[in-house]
């Protein structure tokens, strides 16, 4: 603690008003006093000698009496090994504990450690006497779960330091010396294997930012074929409720090529952040067959809790991102919902009397934003290893609007944008991501022009399903008719995809291009049909033999007899493929 005194002057919602004497710093940390707790707060505006604070507690019982406390420091997270596998709050406090200890209500005002102290560490140095190290550098290791985990020099060391005394490979506790360091000027500093760093300082003891583009697979064959998304990039799925969101991040989390998944539970309704917590440690990794909640942190934050910690969960998350980023890992952080912090924005900027901009959300809406998805990206570290943070926020519009102020702001940002439609999760069509108001700037896994043949197909059948529906099938030429039913076999045998099953629910890249072949070629295929009725009824034959396939495991003998079965319906009305597929086919761009 500082000397600076506190006294609260107001109290507005968890917005209080605090008159100070000394010195307080803007996203400084302090502690109201009520009742015999201190309940944490952050400074977010400073006006001569009265600091504005947001409490991350309920802040019933303050009064203007309650004095107030400065820390000096940020809001920070502390980082190092044993962060995998936990669940935590917004502020870092692991949950399961804090439940043992205040009960099935959440207490106020109780802080744990974020990380076990007593816990004990088979460290090994990396580095040794005498190297000359930078913040961000790597000097030894600890083996966590599948990792093994790189003890780096705290990130907020400037300039060049010198190792002085480094331990012995052995056991430690997280916060025993490691390490003895001298900076430039020749003081030392004792480091142990972790460290505070504020969560809305971005991490940047790299060496160069790279571009994002090679891709994040995700195994969704939607997802990686039409709107990929790139390791280092960003991503974001706006959800209406039941549209399957849910579902979509539990298969990434489970399939996305990344070593670890980070989900800040951001503001959702209790029942859906139980929903993830209770199922998560079901999940088994695909990999290794063990738990997934092993390289898995989750961040939680309801409705119900106080909504200032929604912004820390955010920063929380990103911040727990970049770490794991400075070892060379491949990180996901998923946010649900970005939205729901949104709102917490502009009920904290009403209560400063901001000027509101649009819908009452704050002028500073976008800029928050876009630093927060600026904190994505793919890094080359100093020792030549590359890391990535990729982050993909949901967005919950108000009645699936996505003209509102958030997901606009969100959609100037990110790289990629799956929007989820609620038609299609009516029709049971899962993922429900839409197949034409979603987009991506990312590299696909497949050739650009074979995606915009089939993309194109797509669009023309929707165009004809529009116009059947004012002037009916009758109307449409049989020609029109085909390129609606081809629509509807590429969006069902391909686009749709059950998450359910092992092997139908994870779709490798090298089965996407191969599938994907055959549908291109069927696209871009004429066909023997008389009438409209022929047509239907070769399609639906089609489809049902390409779902089969779909079920059995790549290259099986199953598989290879459901291909035999497709080319003898293809062969039943003479499938010629065009000149133009077969151009594209054989650029394989
Ligand atoms: P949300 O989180 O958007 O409210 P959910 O993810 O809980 O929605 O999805 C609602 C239901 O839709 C699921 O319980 C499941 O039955 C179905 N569903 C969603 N995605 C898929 C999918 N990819 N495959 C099969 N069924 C799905
Ligand atoms: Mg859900």
């Amino acid at each position: 603690m500082t000397d600076t005194k506190g006294k609260v002057v107001a109290v507005n919602g968890n917005m209080v008003s605090v008159e100070f004497d000394g010195k307080v710093s803007l996203n400084e940390v302090g502690y109201v006093k009520v009742g015999g707790k201190s309940l944490k707060g952050e400074v977010i505006r400073i006006r001569g000698n009265t600091a504005q604070m947001q409490i991350y507690e309920m802040t019933n019982g303050i009064s203007t009496d309650c004095s107030v406390e400065f820390t000096g420091d940020l809001l920070s997270v502390e980082v190092g090994p044993g962060l995998l596998g936990q669940v935590y709050d917004g502020l870092q406090n692991p949950l399961p504990l804090l439940a043992e200890k205040s009960g099935y209500f959440l207490e106020r005002g109780v802080y744990l450690p974020a990380l076990d102290e007593n816990k004990k560490w088979e460290f090994t140095p990396t580095a040794k006497e005498g190297d000359k190290v930078f913040a961000g550098d790597n000097i030894g290791t600890v083996p966590e779960g599948p990792f093994t985990h790189k003890i780096l020099v705290p990130f907020g060391f400037l300039g060049t330091y010198t190792i002085k005394k480094i331990a012995k490979a052995g056991e430690y506790k997280i916060h025993d010396t490691i390490a003895t360091l001298a900076d430039e000027k020749g003081k030392s500093v004792n480091i142990s294997m972790s460290f505070k760093w504020p969560v809305k300082r971005a991490v940047n003891c790299y060496a160069e930012r790279l571009s994002p583009d090679e891709p994040m697979v995700t195994k969704v064959r939607l997802i990686d074929t039409f709107f990929p998304v790139a390791k280092g990039g960003t991503y974001c799925i706006p959800g209406p409720f039941g549209a399957g969101k849910t579902v979509l991040q539990h298969t990434t989390s489970r399939n996305a090529d990344v070593d670890i998944v980070i989900i800040a539970a951001c503001g959702e309704r209790a029942g859906e952040v139980v929903e993830t917590l209770t199922e998560f440690p079901e999940l088994k990794d695909p990999r290794t067959g063990r738990s997934l909640m092993e390289r898995t942190i989750i961040i939680c934050n309801t409705s119900s809790m106080p909504v200032a910690s929604r912004e820390a969960s955010c920063y929380t998350g990103v911040t727990l991102a970049e770490y794991y980023r400075q070892m060379g890992l491949n990180v996901l952080l998923l946010a649900d919902s970005t939205s729901r912090w949104a709102q917490a924005m502009r009920e904290m900027s009403g209560r400063l009397e901001e000027i509101p901009g649009e819908e009452a959300f704050p002028a500073y809406l976008e800029s928050t934003i876009a630093s927060f998805y600026e904190r994505a990206g793919i890094v080359k570290l100093r020792d030549g290893n590359v890391g990535s943070v990729t982050i993909g926020g949901t967005v919950s519009p108000a009645g699936g609007n996505f003209e509102e102020p958030v997901t606009q702001a969100t959609l100037k940002v990110v790289g990629a944008f799956h929007g989820l439609s609620r038609e299609r999760s009516d029709a049971r069509r899962y993922p429900s991501i839409d197949p034409l108001d979603s987009w991506s700037k990312y590299k696909s896994t497949i050739g650009h022009n074979l995606v915009e043949f089939a993309r194109n197909v797509y669009k023309r059948g929707a165009e004809v399903n529009q116009m059947m529906k004012v002037i009916g099938e009758e109307g449409t030429s049989l020609s029109d008719f085909v390129i609606y039913l081809k629509s509807e076999f590429l969006d069902a045998v391909y686009m749709q995809q059950d998450s359910f099953d092992e092997i139908e629910g994870a779709s490798s890249v090298e089965r996407q291009k191969y599938v994907f072949n055959k549908i291109v070629e069927i696209l871009g295929s004429d066909f023997d049909f008389e009438e409209k009725d022929d047509a239907r009824n070769f399609f639906n034959t089609l489809r049902q033999n390409f779902i089969d396939m779909n079920y059995k495991e790549f290259k099986s003998s199953d598989f290879t007899k459901a291909e035999k079965v497709i080319e003898s319906t293809l062969s039943s009305k003479n499938a010629q493929v065009s000149n133009e597929a077969k151009k594209l086919l054989k650029d394989g761009e």
